[in-house]
């Protein structure tokens, strides 16, 4: 395992310079993933170009990552090293990932962080000048570079301004405002896709050799979540309905720190970085319906429940078992705030220890963040947290290439399932995205590309083309035309409900099933009842919004068919059935150690599962403990 990824590098095929010049590759998205590959295959003399929703680059969704980003360096000498970060993320997975990926993961790791100080990232550093760690949960070494609570912001600059040099020296060619609505597949292989110009309404089609999809998480089918309105499943579903299969959609983690819903009229939660962990202490009151200020509620009254349940790890805990225990405290009757759905995350003693300057340099801007929005000072009392929709482990199935099963169609970052098994470590998520770019897609991208030095420019004039914009055609008319009285966002929240109460930290069979009748239920009534306001043929964000939603429907659809198929517990799919006596997971490594696989089978139906068996040669399957 440990010298797989050199030896199969040294065994790829590769393109020469004047080649590449002649092959085109389609990059969709900026983030960490899309815009690392789309500098590094720029770089390299790739034609290239790249797509984003947003005005600028800049404003991907990676820009909101907060705390960290890890990498086995073992600055701080305290046993750390690639296998033992391979065999965190392996069992924080719950064994649900396989091994060689998250072995090159962990790997890439390293090169990941010297690239981005080389970029100028400015990481956070230690007295002597040295890059500064701090620790995540899930793990008992410190590895996470940071950069204050903005690590995504400034890595994301870091990666827009290598792309940006690209985009100058003429290698990679800038779409922004654009929405991807399909692709196109010509004889077997992915050749093209279909944009809307969202400024314009004008549907475009462009045409390559390769087709690289980096479009992010789809945790928003949740309606309530701390991911950026705009992300979205759109983009892999396009690909999913053209063949690409979906990789256990069910696997979608709880992040346990987020700002709690306040009120009906919220459209996102708020993250709390899971850094916070670090010097923060949760806790519950000992008493149930405990009214008074959490500061006038004695130290013998707390119950410092994740101490209690989780010596070795305490507050480090995963997140799947963070936010489990949150619940199990709040159902209990032990939650605090006026809904009682929230726990306590409090700093005082840390503040007492280190001093108010030492905490504000590592977490000034999310406390500041928190007192904007709640109006609560958490220098002086604790924050108050609760457990939201955050990542989407789920996603297209590649192989060890980043290819899915359509040929030339990559995925790379968090819209790929790759490295994160059934629960994500907190910090590995910007590690993988930019080890996808920058050191995994420029490799295996080659080997495809290859075998199509011989194929001229791809013209958008042939009839797959034409087919894919004229169905984006009709599903923008259908959508216009119902002309309904509900908006898409009453659509969005009621179907995020229905996947919070049935899909989300907890499942039964008897929830999941009920949970797809009101899907479909609910489908069906959005084709008659939807209003989508405005006109096609101009900036319209209902109608963007209204692709999004009409595409969670089938999302949350298949994620309760998988979730009512895994009969097991792992990772962040709890499945009330199958927990220990302590209520702690419970897995079935006999039926279930198995990648699951989704084929479209068109609106509606049950989706084909196909099972991708894990073979685990360098770790045992033990029952996960953080005890
Ligand atoms: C609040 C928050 C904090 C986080 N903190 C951390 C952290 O500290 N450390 C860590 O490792 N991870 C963290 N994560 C997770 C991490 O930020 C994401 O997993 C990661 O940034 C995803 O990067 P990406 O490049 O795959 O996608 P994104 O950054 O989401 O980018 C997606 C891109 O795809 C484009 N796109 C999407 N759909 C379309 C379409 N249909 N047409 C055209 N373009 C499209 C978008 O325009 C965008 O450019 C955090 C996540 C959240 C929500």
């Amino acid at each position: 395992m440990a010298d797989k990824w050199n030896n199969y590098k040294s065994s790829l095929r590769l393109v020469n310079p004047a080649n590449k010049k002649k092959l085109d590759i389609i990059v969709v998205g900026t983030g960490l993933a899309g815009a690392s590959s789309a500098s590094a295959l720029g770089e390299l003399g790739y034609n290239v170009k790249v797509f984003c929703f947003q005005d600028s680059p800049r404003r991907a969704h990676s820009v909101a990552a907060q705390g960290g980003i890890n990498a086995a360096k073992n600055y701080k000498n305290d046993g750390d090293s690639v296998y033992r970060l391979f065999f965190d993320m392996i069992k924080g997975g719950d064994f649900r990932a396989r091994e060689a990926n998250v072995y090159r993961a962990a790997e890439v790791s390293n090169y990941v962080i010297d690239h981005f100080a080389a970029l100028g990232v400015p990481f956070a550093r230690d007295y002597g000048g040295m890059l500064d760690t701090r620790s995540f949960g899930g793990v008992q070494v410190s590895r996470t570079f940071y950069a204050k609570g903005q690590t995504g912001q400034q890595c994301l600059l870091g990666t827009y301004s290598s792309l940006s040099r690209q985009i100058a020296k003429g290698t990679v060619t800038m779409y922004e405002r654009r929405d991807m609505l399909d692709l196109v597949v010509v004889d077997g292989k992915a050749r093209g896709i279909i944009t809307r110009n969202l400024l314009t309404g004008e549907l475009e089609r462009h045409s390559a050799h390769a087709v690289v999809l980096a479009t992010g998480g789809y945790g928003t089918v949740f309606y309530l979540s701390t991911l950026a309105l705009g992300s979205n499943a759109s983009a892999a579903w396009a690909a999913h309905k053209k063949g690409a299969l979906f990789a256990n959609p069910s696997f979608i983690q709880i992040h346990p720190t987020s700002i709690p819903v306040l009120n009906d009229y919220q459209s996102k939660l708020t993250l709390m970085s899971e850094s916070l962990r670090n010097d923060g202490r949760v806790w519950v009151p000992k008493e149930k319906d405990e009214k008074r200020h959490p500061n006038q509620i004695p130290e013998a009254e707390r119950d410092y429940y994740l101490e209690r349940r989780y010596p070795a790890f305490g507050n480090l805990v995963p997140r799947d078992v963070a936010s489990r225990a949150a619940k199990e405290r709040c159902d209990a009757g032990y939650g605090v705030g006026d809904t009682g759905l929230s726990v306590y995350l409090d700093f005082k003693d840390a503040i007492e220890k280190q001093g108010k300057k030492a905490i504000e340099d590592k977490y000034g801007n999310l406390f500041e963040m928190y007192f904007k929005i709640t109006g609560i000072n958490p220098y002086e009392e604790p924050m108050r947290i609760y457990p939201a929709g955050h990542y989407t482990m789920g996603g297209l199935w590649v192989d060890y290439n980043l290819m899915t099963t359509i040929p030339g169609l990559f995925s790379v970052g968090e819209s790929n399932f790759s490295d994160h098994g059934a629960n994500r470590l907190g910090a590995s998520s910007l590690m993988q995205c930019s080890g996808d770019g920058y050191f995994i897609l420029p490799y295996t991208i080659g080997d495809y590309l290859a075998d199509e030095i011989k194929t001229p420019r791809v013209k958008t004039d042939i009839p797959e083309f034409e087919k894919a914009e004229k169905e984006a055609n009709e599903r923008i008319e259908k959508l216009m035309s119902v002309n309904g009285r509900q908006t898409v966002t009453s659509f969005h929240k009621r179907l995020g409900k229905i996947l919070w109460d049935h899909c989300g930290m907890v499942r039964s069979a008897e929830g999941l099933k009920k949970g797809i009748q009101m899907i479909d239920d609910l489908e069906d009534e959005f084709w008659k009842e939807v209003k989508v306001s405005g006109t096609a043929n101009d900036y319209n964000q209902e109608l963007e919004k209204a692709f999004r939603v009409a595409d969670f429907f089938e999302v949350g659809r298949l994620m309760c068919q998988d979730a009512l198929d895994r009969n097991e517990s792992c990772g962040a799919h709890f499945r009330e059935e199958y927990q220990t006596e302590q209520g702690e997971a419970k897995r079935n490594d006999k039926e279930f150690a198995h990648v699951s696989a989704y084929e479209y089978n068109g609106s509606k139906k049950e989706e084909i599962l196909h099972k991708e068996p894990l073979v685990f040669e360098n770790v045992e399957l033990k029952e996960r403990s953080y005890k």
